[in-house]
């Protein structure tokens, strides 16, 4: 079993299926709605908790309806929510209109997320008794801070996922053991396009990288060694949605477990690869008994 705590976001997905985009003013009919429980930290969580980690979140859910289901779906998982907070108001939301070429367009209201600027004493407890902390950038930039700072103070290794993409802090970056960007992520933090160069350039601030490369696996560097690239199973995409964050989830999972780093990238590799064979995001996210039988 592994120690992992996540800080991070829930939102709820509300998804329109329509032909085209509505222009400004215009109205268009959908052909399909759906609401999914996403949010990249809540993501990451069910996933780890699939893969087999002992997970525990700290965030916020609002007191709408959205809330107790956005709870529901972490605690269904086994994710422990004891100390995920509810914030009066509404849960954060991300209004997606999808059209038929797949093109989408998205609106994220934080809600819930965007009441967590700082660390309660309990929450910092909760890391400091953890094994993996892992970050991603939707709640506010203080709390990711926060948060980081306090698992460097308690020797807990800090996974982030710098997404969505922004201009870093230096003390983000100096309290963060691995960094976990996608390649285009990674593109915007070092303007630069070849993963392997940007993973260099990222080594001078993190002591590791993981570049995610989508159906070509990933990259690895570390600083004084010679970068991993590891490739993907190859297999037929039906929804990519949550791909990095099953990737992540997994992989926390399996460094936690003590296995060599190469068997954790293709562990991860694994997972990540099942998910995108189902749709949806976390429910798509496989258990750990499938990514041991498919890696
Ligand atoms: P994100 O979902 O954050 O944009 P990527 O697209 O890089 O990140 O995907 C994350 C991981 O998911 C990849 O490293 C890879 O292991 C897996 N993956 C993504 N797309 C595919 C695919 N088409 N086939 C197999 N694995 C995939």
């Amino acid at each position: 079993m592994t120690g992992i705590v996540v800080l991070g976001s829930t939102n709820m997905d509300l998804v329109a299926f329509v032909a085209h985009a509505p222009k400004r003013g215009e109205t268009v009919t959908g052909r399909e709605f759906r609401t999914i429980p996403g949010g990249k930290g809540a993501n990451q969580a069910v996933a780890a908790a699939r893969a087999g980690g002992e997970v525990a979140m700290i965030g916020a859910v609002g007191s709408d309806a959205f809330g107790a289901q956005l709870r529901h779906t972490l605690e269904s998982s086994g994710v422990d929510t004891d100390l995920l907070r509810t914030a009066e108001g509404p849960s954060g939301t991300a209004h997606i209109v999808v059209d038929d070429e797949g093109g989408n367009a998205i609106v994220v209201v934080p809600g819930a997320n965007g009441t967590i600027t700082s660390l309660a004493p309990g929450e910092e407890a909760l890391i400091a008794g953890g094994d993996t902390l892992l970050l991603q950038l939707e709640l506010p930039l203080s709390a990711v801070l926060d948060g980081a700072e306090a698992a460097r103070r308690h020797g807990v290794r800090t996974v982030l996922t710098p997404s969505p993409a922004q201009p870093l802090p230096p003390e983000l970056l100096a309290a963060t053991d691995l960094l976990v960007p996608n390649e285009h992520e990674a593109a915007t933090l070092t303007g630069i396009a070849d993963p392997r160069s940007a993973a260099q350039e990222l080594l001078r601030q993190v002591p590791e990288v993981v570049i995610t490369l989508g159906p070509a696996g990933c990259l690895y560097a570390a600083r004084d060694t010679e970068p991993v690239t590891v490739p993907a199973p190859s297999v037929t995409a039906v929804d990519t949605t949550a791909a990095g964050d099953t990737f992540v989830g997994a992989l926390a999972v399996a460094l936690g477990d003590k296995k060599p780093v190469a068997q954790c990238l293709a562990w991860a590799c694994a997972a990540a690869a099942l998910s995108v064979q189902r749709p949806g995001a976390s429910t798509s996210m496989p258990y750990r008994s499938e990514i041991d039988a498919a890696s």
